[in-house]
């Protein structure tokens, strides 16, 4: 369905999604800048939001961790960008473009998850459960295009290339 290059270009738009969810998640405090996530919006070019701005998110957004989603979005568009010039295949394009919408919304799962029953757990237990990466990472690659996939049930269809198991 694609080409070696094609594949080469998704396996990279999966790394670098998988960097994104990485760097993006350990921001502390939620909502915050530190010095990864200053580099990571340097690099693309994306600027910070501004200190009124982000105080009035932080409060809106209740977040238990990582940066501001309208950040990640940013990164997001300028990584779908630089994809779409490197890649001529249109039908790849809108196909990205799917995978920044699920970006978005699994992003912000992740960042304001809490553990349920935290009290309870705590008592049993005298610890409470963490929240955790995946420990094969956020983003799993389509094991025929090398595309990414962050449908973690892996039942949907990749977006990519039609077909596909998840690589886990
Ligand atoms: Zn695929």
């Amino acid at each position: 369905v694609t080409s070696t290059s094609d594949r080469g270009l998704l396996v990279a738009l999966s790394e670098e999604l998988s960097r994104l969810f990485d760097v993006a998640l350990a921001v502390e405090p939620p909502a915050g800048v530190n010095d990864a996530w200053a580099r990571l919006l340097h690099e693309y070019g994306v600027p910070p939001v501004s200190d009124a701005t982000r105080a009035e998110r932080r409060k809106a957004l209740n977040l238990a961790r990582g940066a501001l989603p309208e950040e990640v979005r940013a990164v997001v568009h300028a990584i779908a960008h630089r994809f779409a010039r490197a890649v001529g295949d249109q039908s790849l394009v809108e196909a990205a473009t799917s995978t920044w919408q699920q970006t978005e919304s699994q992003y912000l799962q992740h960042a304001t998850h809490r553990p349920k029953s935290m009290f309870a757990f705590a008592i049993a237990s005298a610890k409470a459960p963490a929240w955790q990466r995946p420990p094969g990472g956020f983003v799993a690659r389509c094991t025929e295009c090398g595309g990414p996939r962050l449908d973690a049930g892996g039942s949907l269809r990749c977006a990519f290339c039609g077909t596909g198991t998840l690589q886990t």
